[in-house]
């Protein structure tokens, strides 16, 4: 199956109820481990690919990667997805080398650390919509802020999403899916309590999603930090603080109201860690590197695997035949010249 693109999976969620895991790659083992998850539990998945993992393993590499995971688990609708892209540039550059989904995350400056207005955010979102679309590519936004850093991405600041903003931003841009600020954060330190309503703002994906029903939400640093993985770091030598992350539960809710892509990448690296460490501790006179690399990968297979099952799409993945892009492209099509004719 080639690569699809993000707006069917996600249109395909939204139609069976369920909601999608994009899991972040930065190397054959993770790209492997997803692949092997989705497989066992027949869903449908997002890879998606940071600035940094672009930089870590190259672009040719990673994109070949992808097509290869494409070539060998045929049976698999796999989407290839760029997250947190700085500027138009970056996404542009993406959409190039063949990913068939971008974010465009116009809440922060170009150094992905400055919080920016909301009329760059437009402007931004706005270019890479045009250019995306005229090539049946899938184009994510982002309205408010998320606390944390992760891959030198964030501002520290938290600025929750603003309903009424939402729905002007979705207007004025017309992007598929919309990334919500509800109190989530990046990392693997996400908050210092087991969070509740208090602190994450569940209500406002209710009340986006009532005033943007066919706006697909996303919720970003979902990862739900376990404890039984940041224990066996530490039994393995590891020394992480104690750390809570996002409940499934939260996650789960979130689905029930409108969220169709949870983002989970600490989760993921957590899990390579603990089964890397572990490896290399039960033979410290091997050196042999695939012991601790495969290790790595089926601890990414295993946790991706929980969260397929959780979020829904497990069982999902023979749904739906796979739309080429030049597909998408018309339907864009006819959905401006239904808006202009309106
Ligand atoms: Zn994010």
């Amino acid at each position: 199956m080639p690569l699809v693109s993000m707006r069917q999976l996600l249109d395909e969620a939204a139609t069976g109820g369920y909601g999608v895991g994009a899991f972040n790659v930065n190397n054959m083992e993770q790209i492997q481990g997803i692949m092997e998850a989705a497989r066992d539990t027949a869903s449908p998945v997002i890879v998606q690919a940071s600035r940094g993992a672009r930089a870590y393993a190259g672009d040719r590499f990673l994109y070949h990667l992808m097509v290869a995971a494409a070539e060998e688990y045929p049976e698999i609708p796999v989407a290839l997805h760029q997250d947190h892209g700085n500027s138009p540039e970056t996404c542009i550059s993406a959409i190039e080398l063949g990913f068939t989904s971008v974010m465009m995350d116009g809440s922060l400056l170009e150094d992905g650390k400055t919080v920016a207005g909301y009329d760059h955010n437009v402007a931004v979102t706005r270019e890479v919509v045009d250019y995306a679309h005229a090539r049946g590519v899938t184009v994510e936004g982002e309205l408010g802020t998320l606390g944390g850093i992760e891959d030198g991405v964030g501002s520290g600041e938290v600025h929750l999403t603003d309903p009424d903003q939402a729905v002007e931003f979705v207007q004025r841009t017309g992007i598929d899916a919309l990334a919500v600020a509800i109190g989530t954060s990046h990392g693997a330190y996400k908050f210092p309590r087991r969070p509740d309503g208090q602190i994450l703002a569940m209500r406002l994906i209710e009340e986006i999603h009532r005033r943007l029903p066919t706006t697909h939400l996303v919720m970003h640093g979902s990862s739900s930090v376990p404890a039984r993985l940041t224990e066996r770091i530490n039994a393995a030598g590891g020394r992480l603080r104690p750390a809570f992350g996002v409940p499934v539960e939260e996650s789960q809710l979130g689905i029930r109201h409108g969220v169709r892509k949870v983002n989970v990448d600490t989760d993921g690296r957590l899990a390579i860690t603990a089964a890397a460490r572990e490896a290399l501790a039960a033979d410290p006179s091997d050196f042999d590197p695939r012991r601790f690399t495969r290790a790595g990968r089926d601890g990414m297979r295993d946790v991706v695997a929980e969260r397929m099952r959780q979020f829904g799409q497990a069982g999902h993945a023979g749904d739906y035949a796979p739309r080429s892009l030049h597909a998408m492209r018309r339907a864009y099509d006819r959905q401006a010249a239904a808006g202009a004719a309106a």
